[in-house]
């Protein structure tokens, strides 16, 4: 049984990265390639008892133990939201506050949460191959928290390896970037993302579609597929937009529709610009006027949403605006 995914070009980074020494890995670029993915491969191979050149062998009880996420020399660091939907426990504490409803699970990385990371990095190892913190992702640390990490990270006790993953490394302190080695994320070969999404019971039609909607991030279209996005739909929502049909997102959190509406934007100055769209086929985006300027100032505007597209004050509203929005765009002559 394999603790992580093992995609081939996850693979190929594990084994780079575990020829080079060095206690804190940043694992940075776009998002879709697989940050979690190689941070969690790199902490596993780092804990397993039988590594191999590949990283973790999966089999031994170290790798089991991470398969169950109860190691006890790993501590993860996320945003509780991130924690519970890849299914790692929170501590007693805050899985007892959001039960009781004491309060809503965070968005951002705890500053309790990086408090017991700090005291966890000062423990003696339980299984006597070190331990190891995983910080995901890294940008969702707010600047107490982030100082908190940095003394460990500058004065790290001996036995302990940190890996953060981030699609934001701009966000971070510099002096967080500073004490950590850098690797950006590599591409997936045009075939491996294919075969590898098949392997996760994607079918093949939905992920040649999705891929091209995903703008060819591989770990992005298996979330799309997961949350039941089809390619139909996809090729559906320029049309939708233009009609001004808010119904046809109504399926998606408001971060998810800035973001669609952000890829057709995108595709939209392409095509004005005589270039072949990256996301959407050309048969599927609709014959708009807007110029370069206008469908530039949509695309600030969706970049300002999505700031507050974290605590929308009404999801239903906010979605009804992005469509509006987009329609009113769309419809611009000029
Ligand atoms: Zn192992």
């Amino acid at each position: 049984m394999s603790v992580v995914l093992n995609a081939p070009w996850i693979t190929r980074q594990t084994t780079e990265l575990l020829t080079q020494r060095g206690h804190a890995w940043l694992l940075q670029g776009p998002s879709g390639l697989g940050q979690y993915e190689l941070a969690l491969a790199l902490a596993s191979a780092w804990l397993c008892e039988k590594p191999t050149e590949q990283g973790a062998c999966g089999e031994c009880p170290s790798c089991h133990a991470i398969a169950v996420r109860t190691h006890a020399d790993l501590a993860v660091l996320m945003p509780e939201t991130q924690m519970m939907e890849l299914g790692w426990p929170l501590s007693e504490k805050a899985q007892a506050e959001i039960d009781d409803k004491k309060r809503k699970p965070s968005k951002e990385i705890r500053v309790e949460a990086m408090r017991d990371a700090v005291e966890f990095s000062q423990r003696t190892d339980a299984r006597g191959r070190g331990k190891a913190v995983l910080v995901f992702p890294a940008e969702r640390m707010n600047t107490v928290t982030a100082n908190a990490l940095l003394k460990t990270l500058e004065e790290p006790p001996g036995d302990v390896r940190f890996v953060l993953a981030t699609e934001a490394s701009h966000l971070l302190l510099p002096t967080i970037r500073s004490r950590c080695l850098a690797h950006t994320m590599k591409w997936p070969q045009a075939d491996e993302a294919m075969t590898w999404l098949k392997a996760q019971g994607v079918p093949d039609a939905v992920a040649q579609a999705l891929l091209r909607s995903a703008g060819g991030r591989p770990t992005d279209v298996l979330r799309q597929a997961e949350s039941g996005l089809s390619p139909d739909w996809w090729a559906a929502l320029p049309k939708a937009m233009l009609q001004g049909d808010a119904r046809h997102l109504a399926d998606l959190s408001p971060a998810q529709a800035i973001d669609a509406l952000q890829k057709l934007c995108h595709d939209l100055v392409l095509r004005q610009a005589g270039a072949d769209p990256r996301f959407f086929e050309v048969s599927q985006l609709p014959t708009s006027q807007a110029s370069v300027t206008v469908l530039t100032d949509w695309f600030k505007r969706l970049m300002l949403s999505a700031r507050s597209a974290e605590h929308p004050f009404n999801a239903g509203l906010m979605l009804e605006a992005l469509t509006a929005d987009a329609q009113q765009t769309l419809r611009t002559q000029g």
